[in-house]
């Protein structure tokens, strides 16, 4: 489990993993809001160095220094993998980090984000209004509700790319690391269709997270699956990882084309994109347990 604690003589903000025998902590001026919203407990800090920050129910979510290494991440490779992805959904991603960074592909149509707490939305545009820049873009559409439910709902073969920006995999939102959700994903994705979820540490959440992750993605029906890990440093470990499931190759990209990118990022390349498809010895390992 994890809790925050701020010791107000020192003033640091702290994410205790007494489970893992860890903790992280930032440096901050204050608390600048706090709020229980139906869903959860978001909070938003000013810290000296990184920026500001919000958790959730005493969980790191991102701060303004280095939420860009996970948002890239989260949506280019998956972005360069598919061949023309026009209808993107994020399941989660209430800070609209990731919905800007998918908008930054011109070939994206239509870009759906679906949260179920409209509340870390509205607190994203007050206090990380850089990621939220491209809210009012037309091709973007912002929903409120349960990304689950609405997985089920879909029309199949309606979406190209879901990306699962979740919260760990408690509370609301542990139905998303499940066969079930990833079966509705699948149903709901075109040919050749993908997903692309946040699948936490690779040191930490190996075997408890990864690996279970993989097997119900399988049992799903994807038949491409790998784990792209990558450096975050607010987060557990400072190492994180996304997993990606294709119905094709999930490790053939669009290396010219992300050579060429039109846009600037501050992490992703070709070259990055490239080297996160390398495997660590521990994952070749496993797998062939
Ligand atoms: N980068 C973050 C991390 O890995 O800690 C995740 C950031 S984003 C703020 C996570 C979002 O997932 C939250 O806004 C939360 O409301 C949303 N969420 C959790 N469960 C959900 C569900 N079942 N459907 C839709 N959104 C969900």
């Amino acid at each position: 489990m994890t809790t925050p604690t701020l010791d107000n003589d020192s003033a640091w903000f702290s994410e205790i993993g007494a489970k893992e025998g860890l903790a992280f902590s930032l440096r901050v001026h204050g608390r600048l809001h706090a709020e229980q919203s139906p869903y959860q407990h978001i909070e938003i800090w000013d810290t000296h160095e990184f920026g500001k920050l919000m958790t959730i129910d005493g969980f790191v979510m991102l701060t303004s220094r280095d939420n860009f290494l996970y948002h890239e991440m989260m949506s280019h490779p998956a972005l360069f993998t598919h061949p023309a992805p026009k209808r993107v959904v994020i399941v989660g991603g209430g800070d609209c980090g990731t919905l800007k960074e998918v908008l930054k592909h011109p070939g994206v149509e239509h870009a759906l984000q679906v949260d179920i707490d409209e509340r870390v939305t509205r607190l994203s545009e007050l206090y990380f209004p850089e990621l939220c820049e491209s809210n009012h873009d037309p091709r973007a559409e912002l929903h409120f509700g349960d990304g689950i439910q609405w997985m089920k709902d879909a029309a199949p073969g309606s979406v190209d790319l879901v990306i699962v920006d979740s919260t760990d995999p408690i509370g609301p939102a542990e139905g998303l690391f499940s066969a079930g959700f990833y079966r509705d994903v699948h149903r709901a994705l075109g040919a050749d269709g993908l997903v692309v979820q946040q699948s936490e540490s690779p040191l930490l959440h190996y075997d408890s997270i990864i690996r279970p992750m993989h097997k119900a993605m399988r049992e799903a029906g994807f038949g491409n699956i790998v784990t792209m890990p990558f450096p975050q440093p607010v987060y557990p470990s400072g190492w994180w990882s996304a997993t990606l499931a294709g119905k094709n190759s999930v490790t053939d990209f669009r290396e010219r084309d992300a050579q060429a990118k039109t846009f600037p990022t501050r992490y992703y390349n070709a070259a990055i994109h490239r080297g996160a498809l390398a495997q660590p010895e521990f994952f070749l390992r496993s797998r062939a347990d």
